[in-house]
């Protein structure tokens, strides 16, 4: 350990400026107690308007797809596979190992593989979550969204809280 390092780590053995800092943790969680700074939403009622161009559930066109396995070969995390289907090879996707990553999109030579708004459809096991060719092939945008009325917000930079959310119109 070189000077430095011992200078420091007897500072930090002193009991008063332990003392000290266990005071100032104390203090900053009453102030936050009296005071919230609270920067998460309370979801589903209130839900963040995302960029157009945020990632969401990728949708197949399975009259599109020519069946050449690109996607299924160069998914990093083994969530699409290529299956038969009415005599076809279409891919399926387990969207409880998928990452959101795109590479799948990106290589599909004919566009049968393109990226929704869908960020948030909620499932109640496993099971749903591997979408069979067919149901890799509906409309996400109709069919998936929770329904219900949530309000729409928008982050933007606060000077003194770091974040504020704003309604969004
Ligand atoms: S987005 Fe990425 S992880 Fe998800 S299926 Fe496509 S390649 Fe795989
Ligand atoms: S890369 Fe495109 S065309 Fe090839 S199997 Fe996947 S979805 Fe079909």
């Amino acid at each position: 350990m070189d000077q430095v390092k011992i200078r420091e780590y007897d500072k930090n053995k002193n009991p008063f400026r332990l003392f000290g800092a266990h005071v100032a943790a104390v203090g900053e969680g009453i102030k936050h107690a009296i005071k919230p700074k609270t920067i998460t939403l309370r979801y589903p009622d209130v839900s963040m308007t995302l960029p157009t161009n945020y990632r969401g559930m990728i949708r197949l066109y399975k009259d599109v797809c020519i069946g050449c396995s690109l996607c299924a070969m160069i998914c990093p995390a083994d969530a699409m596979k290529m299956t038969t289907w009415e005599g076809k090879k279409l891919p399926q996707i387990n969207y409880g190992r998928c990452v959101f990553c795109g590479f799948c999109v990106d290589v599909c030579p004919v566009d049968a593989l393109r990226e929704t708004r869908v960020h948030d459809a909620a499932f109640q096991s496993r099971r749903e979550l591997v979408f069979n060719p067919d149901k890799f092939n509906q409309d996400f945008d109709q069919t998936l969204p929770v329904k219900g009325t949530v309000r729409k917000v928008r982050a933007v930079i606060d000077e003194n809280k770091g974040i504020r959310y704003v309604p969004d119109e």
